[in-house]
């Protein structure tokens, strides 16, 4: 089927993309000259230059906040480190809304060090979102949990497929009240023989953001070899149909982390680029 094109205006940068050349005010400068209309900064360049000095910067330019990167990092080996977990959660979610993030990412943690217990960490991730979900209610900020490809259960993410973070959803926020949903991101779930259904179980309601990149063959690093949309063979106009057929309007995140190629060029060259391949090949 042929698809097309994605409105251009759409387009937002994750600032993983552009993380190793530039800080926050050279990336809102950035999108400024670029006419991307969309951002998501993850938090070290957000403490870097201040969550209410961002938060004015991102207004100035026009920015819509697409995302905070990122909450989560919820197992852990004892009380204290559990608690310390939630304390840092509160935090982001404070920041989120100082910048009025459309969500905070959640990346959920794996395994504490040592531990082999799979069932406990989700357990442990489970408590942790039910602890900090109403203190998202009340701060006005969406928490979206980021399922990450089963290659990272380990060490990132036990959440590993859309179908988990639905449930995960429906048990601590029953009504889809809006507090609690999902971010797809295509590298994480582009190989899940349920994708389509999970899309359209997640709705619009439970859709609170789309990350965009591509999955090279092959690749050589778990964690900094994403590709640049085009480059690879996910299926991302397919993907964003689906999306957009659940009733997700939002902004489609580019968030590539490439350590010996993107990274290493010319960021304004590298949002040019992302423009462009958002048109031809999303
Ligand atoms: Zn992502």
């Amino acid at each position: 089927m042929k698809h097309s094109p994605p409105d251009p205006s759409l387009l937002s940068l994750n600032t993983a993309t552009v993380r190793e050349k530039w800080n926050l005010e050279q990336m809102i400068e950035g999108c400024a000259r670029r006419g991307i209309r969309g951002i998501s900064p993850w938090r070290d360049k957000l403490e870097a230059l201040g969550a209410k000095e961002a938060a004015a910067r991102f207004r100035g330019a026009g920015l819509t906040v697409t995302g905070l990167c990122r909450g989560g990092m919820f197992p852990a080996a004892d009380r204290k480190g559990r608690a310390a977990a939630i304390a840092d959660n509160l935090r982001a979610i404070d920041d989120a809304a100082t910048i009025e993030a459309r969500c905070l990412v959640l990346v959920v943690g794996g395994l504490p060090p040592g531990s082999k217990d799979l069932a406990g960490a989700r357990e442990m991730v489970r408590d942790g979102i039910g602890e900090v979900l109403d203190h998202a209610r009340s701060a006005g900020v969406a928490l979206a949990i980021e399922p990450l490809h089963p290659m990272y259960a380990a060490d990132r993410a036990c959440v590993n497929t859309l179908a988990q973070a639905l449930d995960l959803c429906d048990e601590l926020d029953r009504g889809a009240s809006g507090a609690l949903g999902v971010a797809v991101d295509v590298y994480h779930v582009w190989w899940d023989p349920a994708l389509e259904r999970q899309i359209e179980r997640a709705g619009e309601k439970r859709i609170l953001a789309f990350h965009i990149c591509d999955w090279l063959v092959p690749t050589t690093d778990l964690l900094l070899d994403r590709g640049m949309m085009g480059d690879g063979v996910i299926d991302l106009p397919l993907i964003r149909s689906w999306v957009e057929a659940a009733g997700y309007r939002g902004f489609h995140e580019v968030e590539i982390m490439s350590a010996r190629n993107w990274w290493r060029k010319d960021p304004d060259e590298v949002l040019a680029t992302c423009k462009e391949r958002h048109q031809r090949f999303c």
